[in-house]
């Protein structure tokens, strides 16, 4: 369908999960809706979320589990869609849930599912969609917005911002949300990875690589400790990924765009103090004087591990524990306990699952969503300056925050 000149209640730029909740809200609302996407399906990313099977809430829900500086804007508007809602809403259009320690998936398991439900009801509920529909400017007229598009020119009442951030940019979300935003006045806070792997220039990475242990991953950034995690991390060659890692590289990123310098410190052995294994290695030494090193303590740590530890204290590998002596095997325990990581920055967007930075939170209102610079503009999802953790926090975000935006731009309408 060509758009030329059509004209409607509420346009909606951007097709994902926040977006598509949007519409459906103000369609429901009793409002005409048009959804624009600029790729040729609705809710591409959400295909690949959750490891394929689309972890797209959690029963332990709130602000702390968010990561941006201004938490109390986002407590305001998980509580305007809370879990309750985003649960009900599923199942009400076919999704049943299912949770493994409170990370709610779709019972099917399949992330397709929940985006194939989610695109019959946007159809359903009779959203105009157009796809491959490139937003080139927006412009105010009569206190309405018009967008000239790649399909002609479309003329608003209201207009929702959903355009996601430069994470996955093959899923469409390429960052030209923020070039809009901006165009209508808004500031921009600097997007950078999120939830992303960690580069290292570690000569230790190639040796640890392929290795997946329990450790605690704690960030410091010229020295000051700026976040801890714990969980399976995944030793890589070019550095340290895993959900802890994840969880605590916003800080290291955001530091390194600081010209900060970056240590990830990883604890390889958490569950032990380093007294108690000073202890158990003088009690061994004695009996086990002629293992060598690596295999001394490869009981404990996964060898590779060891043996990354072990080069990077200058050790012989070949040495035996008696030659090496208690010292330098409590130097060995010491390395476990506090392997340090200088970070060089993360993988690019193409690797991170949300952006931190985006649109700034003081320019817009949490009760409704309406931005407060520009009448009758509002905003949804990830373009904001909002990143929760791993866990299902980002979509939930999405679900709430395109809620609350397409009840305030219906009730303007419906005005
Ligand atoms: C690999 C991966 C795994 C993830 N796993 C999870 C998970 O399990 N749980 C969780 O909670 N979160 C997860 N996330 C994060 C979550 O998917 C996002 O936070 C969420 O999808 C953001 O929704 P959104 O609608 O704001 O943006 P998006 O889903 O990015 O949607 C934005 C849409 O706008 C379109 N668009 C952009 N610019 C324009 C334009 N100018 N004109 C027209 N259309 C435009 C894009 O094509 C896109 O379809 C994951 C992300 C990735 C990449």
């Amino acid at each position: 369908m060509k758009a030329d000149k059509f004209k409607c209640g509420c346009a909606v730029v951007g097709g994902g999960a926040a977006g598509m909740m949007a519409a459906l809200t103000a369609a429901g609302h009793g409002v005409n809706v048009i959804l624009i996407e600029h790729t040729k399906r609705l809710g591409s990313k959400l295909l690949q979320t959750g490891n394929g099977k689309c972890n797209f809430t959690n029963l332990d829900m709130g602000k702390e589990h968010f990561q941006n500086e201004d938490r109390e804007f986002v407590g305001k508007v998980l509580e305007s869609f809370q879990v309750s809602d985003t649960l009900e809403f599923f199942k009400e259009i076919g999704i049943y849930s299912r949770q493994r320690g409170g990370y709610v998936y779709p019972n099917s398991e399949t992330a397709a599912s929940l985006q194939d439900a989610l695109r019959a009801e946007v159809e359903r509920s009779g959203v105009i969609v157009y796809t491959e529909c490139q937003v080139e400017r927006i412009k105010r007229e009569r206190g309405g917005f018009v967008l000239e598009t790649n399909q002609g020119r479309i003329n608003a009442d209201t207009l929702i911002l959903a355009t996601g951030s430069k994470a996955a940019p093959k899923t469409g979300s390429d960052g030209s949300g923020y070039i809009l935003a901006k165009s209508l006045s808004h500031s921009i806070i600097k997007p950078l990875p999120a939830l992303v792997q960690l580069t290292s220039d570690n000569r230790q990475c190639k040796v640890m690589a392929g290795v997946r242990s329990t450790g605690r991953v704690t960030i410091y950034a010229d020295g000051k400790k700026l976040a801890e995690d714990l969980g399976e991390i995944q030793y890589t060659e070019y550095g340290i990924s895993g959900i802890p890692v994840f969880q605590v590289s916003r800080y290291a990123v955001k530091a390194k765009d600081r010209k900060k310098e970056v240590l990830a410190v990883v604890d390889m052995l958490p569950e032990f103090s380093e007294e108690e294994l000073r202890e158990d290695i003088r009690k061994r030494l004695e009996k086990e004087e002629n293992k060598d090193i690596v295999s001394f303590f490869a009981g404990l740590l996964n060898k590779k591990l060891v043996q990354g530890v072990v080069k990077s204290v200058g050790a012989d590998m070949n040495m035996t524990a008696g030659q090496a002596g208690e010292k330098k095997l409590y130097r060995l325990v010491r390395e476990m306990k506090e392997y340090s990581f200088d970070i060089t920055g993360s993988r690019s967007y193409e690797y991170a699952q949300v952006c931190q930075g985006g649109v700034k939170l003081s320019e817009v209102n949490p009760e409704s969503m309406e931005s407060r610079l520009c009448r009758g503009l509002y905003f949804a999802g990830e373009l904001l300056d909002v990143d929760g953790k791993c866990g299902g926090y980002n979509l939930q975000w999405a679900w709430s925050s395109g809620y609350l935006a397409g009840k305030s731009a219906a009730e303007v309408c419906n005005d």
